[in-house]
């Protein structure tokens, strides 16, 4: 299956940056062909910069969070309607970082994917477990649950992407070995054929991220299941970010 890689910039970018990082990836995937998939996620304030570099480009936009909502009383908030409207094509739900700085609970994860997909936007869910919970012998159950209870039924396999992203991994420089990822992913698919149609769960892309760098993709992107990477830090350098997407060749 095609990979897909997709640049988390977090809350990261002013509009001179956010152009001129879009601008040079354009660039390398108008001189090269992409090696996979590509995906911008730059914040809400930076979207229409960013669509306006990616426009014609191969290269696409998401978003890095919604709101349940459709639109409303939501002071602050940004909504998958809006995502679309901006030019996104995806939207990163339920990343750690939202599950602990904002209490997200996995229900309210559930109801943003359900919003993303009433707006069209295919969705890239965010899973992982916490140092706590990986010591404790819990990890495969904290997915597994996370799974169970934020991800809706029905979501197309082409419109869905799980990303397997260890609390402890992001943006710490550490990274699970390839055999820790390969056993959570298999688990990842094998819950997901539980879920919905086996056949359908062999075509969700599932990702890895936390701390993926030029130097560590090629055994995490060679690993068995991983279908392709969600970037944090090594994403705003477009030379790193290009280097993670040809790992995923
Ligand atoms: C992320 O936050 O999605 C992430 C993977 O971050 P980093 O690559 O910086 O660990």
């Amino acid at each position: 299956m095609r990979k897909l890689c997709a640049g988390n910039w977090k809350m990261n970018g002013l509009k001179r940056e956010a152009v001129a990082l879009a601008g040079a990836l354009v660039a390398r995937a108008k001189a090269e062909m992409p090696p996979c998939d590509l995906v911008l996620c730059p914040p809400a304030t930076a979207l229409g910069w960013v669509a306006a570099a990616l426009a014609g480009s191969p290269i696409g936009l998401g978003g890095q969070d919604c709101h349940p909502a459709d639109k409303g009383a939501h002071t602050g908030d940004v909504s998958a309607p809006m995502l679309k409207d901006a030019g996104c094509r995806y939207v990163i739900l339920g990343h750690s970082e939202r599950r602990a700085n904002h209490g997200e609970s996995d229900a309210l994860v559930r109801a943003k994917c359900e919003a993303a997909r009433r707006a069209g936007l295919a969705v890239i869910l965010c899973v992982g477990e916490t140092l706590a919970e990986r010591d404790g012998g819990t990890a495969l159950d904290v997915v597994a649950r996370q799974l169970a209870n934020s991800l809706p039924d029905g979501i197309p396999a082409g419109e869905l992407a799980i990303a397997y992203e260890p609390v402890w991994a992001i943006g710490t420089g550490r990274t699970p070995t390839v055999a820790q990822v390969e056993q959570v992913h298999a688990h990842i698919r094998a819950t997901l054929a539980a879920k919905v149609a086996p056949a359908q769960a062999k075509d969700v892309r599932i990702l890895y991220g936390g701390s993926v760098k030029p130097d560590n993709a090629v055994p995490l992107m060679g690993a068995k299941n991983v279908d392709g990477a969600l970037v944090g830090g090594a994403s705003l350098v477009a030379g790193d970010f290009w280097a993670i997407a040809q790992a995923c060749l």
